[in-house]
This record gives C-alpha cells, structure tokens and sequence, in this order.
C-alpha cells in the first residue's frame, strides 16, 4: 500500500526526497524490496490506473529509480544497496541485487529458513565471486559488493 506516498512522491515539493518519481519509479522501488511481491496503487482517475497498470509493459529504463534517488539531497543511500539492478551483469552471472536482498533479511545473522531455501535456488552464489571488480563502478550507490559477496558466503556458507 501507498506506493506513492499518498501522492507526496510524484511531487518534488512534497516528496521527503526532494525530488519527484514517476508511478513506474515508485511501483518499482515497491516491488525491489525485499520480500514485497504486490502493491497496491491508488488512483483518482482511470488515465492514472491506466499509468500504474503499464508497469506491466514497461522497460528498465522507463522503471529505472536509481538515478533519482542517487541525487537526492535529504536522504543518503551512499553504501546502501537499493536492489536497482545497475551492477549487472556480473561476469560469472551472480544476481547481485537478489544475493543483497536476502543478506539484508537476515537480521543479526539469523538466516530465516524461507530465505534460506529462496538463497538456494539461486542460480549462482556469493561464492563464485571472483573479486573482479566489474560490477562495482556500475552501482550508483557505490555499494563495496565484494564485501557483501564475502557477508553473503559467510551467512549461507555459498
Ligand atoms: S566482483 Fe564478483 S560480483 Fe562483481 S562482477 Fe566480479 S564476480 Fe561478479
Ligand atoms: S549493488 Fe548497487 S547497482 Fe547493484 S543492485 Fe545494489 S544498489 Fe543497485
């Protein structure tokens, strides 16, 4: 619910950001959280249904929330990983953003049995990393993922 903010998020001068987001920014941002598998959009009007319901349609680009929240001038994500997707690809096929999300879920190196099994049927693990380095100037949050591969093979011990 209110993936918006109540509208206060496609305003800049409302928004806590500073800065306004498109629906499909917003509803992205929703759905890349960890754990999160639906939103439910308000709208006053059917053009504004219509605008979330793209989400279905639209491309990276047009969904892309990474590029507003890295400027934004109150809130600092500097080092925190925002589950964009920009490090990939990564040249031994790790899914960065999914291996951060479930790191982030457990909480004081409690490693929920769900997560476990999701962490799992990842096609590739933290282990693989290689330390090539690659991934790193792509990620506007200039998030150290070497150090959270090693965080990630520590946890789930792969
Ligand atoms: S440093 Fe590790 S995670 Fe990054 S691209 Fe290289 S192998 Fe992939
Ligand atoms: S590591 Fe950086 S680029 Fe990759 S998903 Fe996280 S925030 Fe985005």
């Amino acid at each position: 619910m209110k993936a918006f903010g109540g509208g206060d998020l496609l305003d800049e001068n409302l928004s806590p950001f500073g800065v306004k987001m498109t629906p499909l920014q917003c509803i992205h941002y929703c759905l890349t959280r960890p754990g999160v598998v639906s939103v439910m959009a308000g709208s006053h009007s059917i053009e504004e249904m219509k605008e979330a319901i793209d989400y279905c349609k639209a491309d990276f680009q047009a969904k892309d929330f990474a590029e507003v929240l890295s400027h934004v001038p109150k809130h600092s994500f500097i080092g925190h990983c925002v589950y964009c997707g920009h490090c990939a690809p990564c040249s031994k096929q790790i899914p960065i953003a999914d291996i951060h999300k479930f790191t982030d879920l457990c909480h004081q190196g409690e490693v929920p049995e769900t997560v476990r099994e999701h962490y799992a049927m990842l096609s590739h693990h933290a282990s693989e990393c290689i330390e090539c380095q690659l991934c790193m100037p792509r990620c506007p949050f200039e998030v150290n993922i070497i150090e959270k591969m090693k965080m990630a093979q520590k946890l789930f011990g792969y």
